[in-house]
């Protein structure tokens, strides 16, 4: 029976820090809390070969929640084109800036509840602010981090949200902060969905799905 469970996600979070490419969220660190806030929204559903420059094209012209407050919707479309679900989001980002001015005095806030509440933010979006923008304990689990548990052995479960719900239970806390900007990036880059790079892997002796072809 394993007994070293803690130590192995040590080990392996060690290991894969060590081959750690910057995720999109820290390459837009330099932004605004708010404007971090949008960036995570846009990039739900879209690659970040499109989130990133689209952002930074946008981010120009926008950034504050005024800005967007003034921003006529068809411009904002025409602005967010190749966004996933880019009308949506053009409609919920003035009405997410109405409630920071309003409720929040411009301040965006810095819980999972009141950032839940807020047009457009779901708990993916929430948690990655707390991680990257408050540098809060909090996992964000999106389709990689959703991969990579369940390949790893880790959890044995169908959603994202289960899957969240099981890692906080067993990863220790001084962990939770890097389990997206780590496992996004190596589900990106080599822990592909289709065809993952398991023989070029530094964690594969840690990997129940890598083990199985060795
Ligand atoms: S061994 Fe393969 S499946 Fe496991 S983490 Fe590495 S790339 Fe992913």
């Amino acid at each position: 029976m394993k007994t070293n469970y803690k130590n192995d996600y040590q080990l392996v979070f060690s290991i894969l820090s060590q081959h750690h490419h910057k995720t999109m969220l820290e390459q837009l660190s330099q932004y605004s809390v708010f404007q971090q806030l949008i960036a995570t929204m846009l990039s739900s559903r879209t690659k970040d070969t499109t989130t990133i420059p689209l952002v930074k094209k946008l981010f120009e012209k926008y950034k504050t929640p005024q800005d967007f407050l003034n921003a006529k919707i068809s411009v904002l479309e025409k602005e967010l084109y190749g966004i996933g679900f880019y009308r949506v989001k053009a409609r919920n980002i003035p009405q997410l800036s109405r409630m920071i001015i309003d409720k929040y005095q411009c301040i965006v806030p810095d819980t999972l509840e009141e950032l839940t509440s807020l047009s457009g933010v779901g708990r993916k979006t929430a948690n990655c602010m707390l991680n990257y923008a408050f540098h809060k304990p909090a996992i964000a689990v999106d389709v990689h981090v959703h991969r990579l548990s369940n390949r790893l052995g880790w959890v044995k479960t169908n959603t994202p949200e289960e899957t969240e719900l099981k890692l906080v239970k067993i990863l220790p806390q001084e962990l939770w902060i890097s389990v997206n900007e780590l496992l996004v990036d190596y589900g990106q880059r080599i822990c592909l969905p289709r065809k993952p790079k398991c023989g070029e892997c530094p964690v594969r002796k840690y990997c129940e799905f890598g083990k199985r072809d060795e």
